[in-house]
């Protein structure tokens, strides 16, 4: 055995970290976690439809279930277990007065179907946090049904389509991405029936404005654009493609998922932003990346305001209304989703946004880019940032400083594990060459970030001394070592299978 395997234990759990079969390798089908009288001989009102035997469903007793999903839930790295520095993620703490607020009864317990006079309550926090979104952006409407940042994308570009098609301008067929762009939008564009074309960065981090202008033609129909962009860095030159997409009859889409490097210091509309989504469960706290439903709001200026799809809330004299079909000169482009979105997170964010109010929202956008200049100076002493001068919520290094010790980006990050920190965001964006990309929000002490900043620098002085094998062994310590990630994508086991001896028993 290697040197570098841990000696294996007897049972395979690793002090407490304990091996953890599948529900269905531990039940038995007979065997059940309530005692219950046989039921009394009645004939059975199935028409014949009554199972003829059983269907394998695993029996456990309630500790054994209890166990069971506490010891998996334990498996899911959190923020709420440790410091989660994932770029373009924004994992910051969720305030546990947001969960309280959304487990009142008054808004657990509620069904979209209740008459909507039973549910006055629960309007008037769309309608209250649809405020605070326009008021925050500056923008004319906004759709909160989007079930999540690429959802909001969808809806931002459904809306454009709908209103290049009201123009009757159907030969724009381009949209405009930058080569930093989040994954997501040019697969948005490409839903929509777009053909996306790339467009190049430059030396400073930030879109080429001279080869953005080149691209603009009758042929665009947009453009898609993250601000903050995802080197971390603000479009300096936003005003100018923004006049440039207009002047060239295009519309700009904003994706907003950077939102908390500036809430309440950038006004969206003053951009000259036709659309941009808005995630709820980054910028406004709430449980996500495994813990929890996103929502992606999606705000609309004046000229795409009459194609917001259905439904949304509004506020006469009767009270609170749901709309959910086409009224006076609206012209939505439809539905996002059955019914009216997230609503768990919309009472998360909403009790975030009012218990921080516009003062606490503007601090706290402020110290996510204090936080992330402390890391990029701290760690740029060791580190390659890869783009000169101060960030703003996230700060980027690439795999430069590891040239020459035989580390890659990932061995790096497989180290951190061993460490107890989650990695950063890793080979993103792809604009740098083995990219770090590091976002801490605002809500990590300066005892955490130095925690953090301690371990990265040791690590990579080992990195430096040429201690290869200790990062390409790693992790050693994790319940699972290196996995193979490619069989895993390409061939993904999503369905248990029973052993054969109880299929020939069924
Ligand atoms: C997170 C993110 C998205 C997608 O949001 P989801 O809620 O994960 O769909 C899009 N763009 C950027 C820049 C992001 O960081």
């Amino acid at each position: 055995m290697s040197p570098a395997t841990p000696t294996p234990t007897l049972t395979g759990n690793r002090g407490l970290h304990i091996e953890e079969p599948l529900i269905f390798e531990q039940g038995h089908p007979d065997k059940c976690g309530v005692d219950l009288p046989e039921p009394a001989d009645k004939p059975d009102r199935l028409g014949g439809l009554a199972r003829s035997g059983p269907i394998g469903l695993p029996g456990l007793s309630e500790p054994e279930v209890v166990r069971h999903y506490t010891r998996l839930s334990q498996k899911n790295y959190a923020i709420d277990s440790g410091f989660y520095p994932l770029g373009s993620c924004t994992m910051k703490h969720n305030p546990r007065l947001n969960e309280r607020l959304a487990r009142l009864p008054g808004f657990a317990d509620l069904h979209p179907f209740q008459p909507e006079a039973t549910v006055q309550g629960a309007l008037a926090v769309m309608h209250r946090l649809s405020a605070w979104l326009l008021g925050l952006t500056g923008m004319e409407a906004v759709a909160l049904s989007p079930g999540a940042g690429a959802h909001g994308e969808l809806c931002g570009m459904q809306a454009i389509r709908a209103a290049l098609d009201a123009r009757g301008d159907d030969g724009r067929r381009v949209v405009l991405v930058p080569d930093s762009a989040h994954g997501t939008n040019p697969a948005t564009a490409a839903l929509c029936g777009f053909r996306v074309r790339g467009i190049p960065g430059d030396a400073r981090g930030r879109v080429d404005l001279a080869a953005f202008k080149a691209a603009l033609d009758d042929g665009v129909a947009g453009v898609m654009l993250t601000n903050p962009n995802t080197c971390g860095l603000f479009e300096t030159d936003i005003l100018a493609l923004s006049e440039a997409v207009h002047a060239a009859g295009a519309y700009f889409y904003l994706d907003g998922a950077n939102f908390n490097a500036i809430v309440g210091r950038v006004k969206i509309a003053d951009l000259g932003v036709d659309a941009m989504h808005i995630n709820l469960h980054k910028t406004f706290s709430t449980p996500h990346g495994g813990g929890g439903p996103g929502a992606g709001p999606t705000v609309l200026s004046p000229a795409l305001a009459p194609f917001a799809p259905l439904p949304y809330v509004v506020h006469d004299g009767a009270g609170y209304r749901l709309v959910e079909h086409v009224e006076g000169n609206a012209r939505p482009f439809g539905r996002m989703k059955g019914f009216h979105g997230q609503f768990g997170v919309f009472v998360r964010a909403l009790a975030y946004i009012m218990s921080m109010g516009r003062d606490g929202l503007h601090r706290a956008s402020g110290d996510a880019v204090l936080n992330a200049n402390y890391l990029l100076a701290r760690l740029g002493e060791a580190l390659t940032p890869s783009f000169e001068g101060p960030c703003m919520h996230e700060a980027l290094f690439d795999d430069r400083f590891l040239k020459g010790t035989g580390v890659s980006t990932l061995d790096f990050a497989k180290a951190m594990l061993d460490e107890g920190f989650h990695p950063m965001t890793m080979y993103f964006p792809l604009v740098v060459h083995g990219a770090m990309l590091m976002e801490p929000t605002e809500t990590e002490s300066r005892d955490s970030l130095d925690a953090f900043c301690d371990a990265v620098l040791a690590l990579a002085a080992k990195a430096k001394a040429g201690d290869a094998a200790f990062f390409t062994h790693a992790p050693r310590h994790t319940p699972r070592r290196r996995l193979d990630e490619t069989r895993a994508a390409r061939h993904p086991v999503l369905r248990w299978e029973p052993p054969a001896p109880t299929r020939a028993a069924e």
